[in-house]
């Protein structure tokens, strides 16, 4: 049985966003990277928690879930920002560059579409901390259909936290228990 994706956005859940004095959780560590596109004397500075990686190990480990990136940093999530945290290299959703000046330009989230193409009927919890209440409906119109569907949303000036993937694990383990509990038994099949 196919574990669920976990959808991990980056700015606002990994990166948490600068207070209106510029200051950072005192539990992030400064690194300067590059992105793809900028030149080496132009680095991006961003904040991380070295205690992210081995909390999202944690869960990935268990199998128990699909990782994959959905970020705005798109392949530079898995070449620049994964390994400053530790993580192996996970597959990202493949974003477009739209021109747009609100990351809700119909109301919802712009990754949205994207990311219902890319999932296809699968399920998922997707973290990140821009949804709005139409991602929430969304949602739950996908879990009514059967693609059970889990949006949580850190605020984004605290980030990620490990309450969250504690969430994370117990709603896929539940969803896996609850999906193998009504899955035909081969054998009585067999027999019927
Ligand atoms: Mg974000």
């Amino acid at each position: 049985m196919r574990p669920p994706y976990l959808l991990l956005d980056i700015d606002g859940v990994l990166i948490p966003f600068p207070e209106a004095d510029g200051s950072t959780p005192a539990t992030h560590a400064r690194h300067d990277v590059v992105p793809t596109g900028r030149s080496a004397d132009n680095p991006v500075t961003v904040w991380l928690d070295p205690t992210h990686g081995p909390m999202l190990m944690d869960v990935i480990r268990t199998g128990l879930v699909t990782p994959a990136w959905c970020t705005s940093w798109r392949q530079d999530a898995t070449t620049l920002i994964g390994p400053l945290l530790g993580l192996p290299s996970l597959p990202h959703v493949d974003l477009p560059h739209p021109q747009i000046t609100t990351s809700h330009p119909n109301g919802y989230l712009w990754k949205r579409d994207h990311v219902d193409a890319w999932l296809g009927d699968a399920p998922a919890v997707w973290i990140d901390d821009d949804f709005t209440s139409l991602d929430h409906a969304w949602a739950e119109e996908r879990t009514t259909r059967g693609a059970a569907t889990l949006l949580i949303q850190p605020a984004p000036r605290a980030g990620l936290q490990a309450a969250h993937v504690a969430e994370t694990r117990a709603w896929a383990a539940r969803l896996l228990s609850a999906r193998s509990a009504v899955a035909p038994d081969p054998n009585q099949a067999e027999a019927a």
